[in-house]
């Protein structure tokens, strides 16, 4: 088995699981109930939550624990435009965007909100001149991603950040950071809201993280008890946020070492793909090294995709939480080649990826490139 699909989701990491049984089995209690059992689980709580606030230069008090990305998504933009829409109802994406954060702007959209999107450039990056343009005084937020899922294409958070402190600052900035966090570092101190999801690095599914700064408003989208927070009804998963944090503790301290390891195999992959006629690729140099993204000129993405099952090699078409037969939005947004969008791969990759993997790819992918 050959799984290269890593942006979809990773394998859980022993040490990880360990501590969500450890975890699920020595602490019982509700950490809201009132008895000793209760007070033990909150202070084994809040002690991860300072934990994972160290490791994201972040203070404690703006974590918010969620189900994950799609929820923290969906809670950063609905709940904070909810809240601002005193100030204006613009709101600035991009097609790069993941579904949570595209689809919750169509939301917005149908209750009268205006979307538009920014440019962007053929090396994956918005367009810093047209993002000028568009911005206005009754714009409430700006929401992308750090890095997208698709192209693994990296946004100038800094210089975003540099703009609206320079002309708007009431605007927020709202940072999908889902393939970002634990694999390239993030500028945690130019966001005002944050999303990530345990499960894209070596964590469990079903847990995500909102980091809010202290100083943003939101309404709660999910109401019920106050329990960690004002913002996020539900009592708190001390299991799963124990393992995220095992999770981030691990990601974290290996970044870079994993960093460099996983731009060597994005190299090597690069160059034997060059030896494809009908294989373009279309994720930037200078993007995140996790993501390759390429189309195949004249053939069927889907099918390719299928013929590589068969031999036990998985990658995706496009970002998981897509339909599978329309064009890859980011893909069309950076060639602007409806053709080249419809026939995307996207081979994401991990530390765990070794080199014999990739060779072992090109060449079954060449075969089944000949194949057609
Ligand atoms: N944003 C991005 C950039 C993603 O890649 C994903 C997952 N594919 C999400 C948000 C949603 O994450 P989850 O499925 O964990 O809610």
């Amino acid at each position: 088995m050959l799984y290269l699909d890593y942006a979809a989701n990773t394998p859980v990491d022993p040490k990880v699981l360990e501590s969500f049984t450890k975890l699920s089995t020595e602490y019982i209690a509700n950490p809201n109930a009132a008895h000793t059992l209760g007070k033990a689980a909150k202070d084994k709580l809040d002690d991860y939550t300072a934990e994972i606030a160290l490791l994201l230069e972040v203070k404690p008090s703006e974590i918010i624990y969620t189900s994950g990305a799609t929820e923290s998504n969906n809670l950063a933009i609905i709940g904070a435009c909810h809240y601002y829409k005193r100030y204006g109802k613009h709101i600035i994406t991009t097609y790069l965007e993941h579904s949570s954060v595209s689809s919750t702007a169509t939301s917005l959209h149908n209750e009268g909100y205006e979307i538009e999107f920014v440019d962007i450039l053929p090396n994956g990056e918005i367009d810093l001149e047209h993002l000028k343009s568009l911005l206005r005084s009754d714009t409430i937020m700006i929401a992308l991603s750090e890095v997208d899922s698709e192209l693994g294409a990296r946004q100038p958070i800094s210089k975003i950040r540099e703009l609206l402190d320079s002309k708007y600052p009431h605007c927020l900035l709202h940072v999908d950071a889902t393939q970002a966090i634990g694999k390239v570092k993030v500028p945690m101190e130019h966001v005002d809201l944050l999303t990530f999801s345990a499960h894209k690095f070596y964590g469990l599914n079903g847990c995500g993280v909102l980091i809010k700064k202290d100083k943003v408003m939101l309404e709660p989208i999910i109401h019920g008890g106050t329990s960690t927070t004002a913002f996020r009804s539900g009592t708190p998963t001390l299991a799963l946020i124990g393992s995220l944090g095992e999770a981030l503790k691990l990601a974290e301290t290996t970044r870079e070492t994993r960093y460099e390891y996983v731009s060597r195999l994005n190299d090597h992959l690069r160059k034997g793909l060059g030896a494809y006629k009908n294989v373009i690729i279309n994720s930037p140099l200078e993007g995140s090294p996790y993501i390759l993204n390429l189309s195949i000129i004249g053939i069927k993405a889907r099918e390719v995709q299928e013929r590589l099952a068969e031999r036990e090699i998985y990658v995706a078409t496009k970002s998981a939480c897509c339909t599978l037969n329309s064009p890859s939005r980011p893909v069309y947004a950076i060639t602007k080649d409806r053709k080249m969008a419809l026939s995307t791969l996207r081979i994401s990759l991990s530390h765990l990826t070794t080199e014999e993997e990739v060779k072992a790819f090109l060449v079954q992918l060449g075969q089944v490139l000949a194949s057609f």
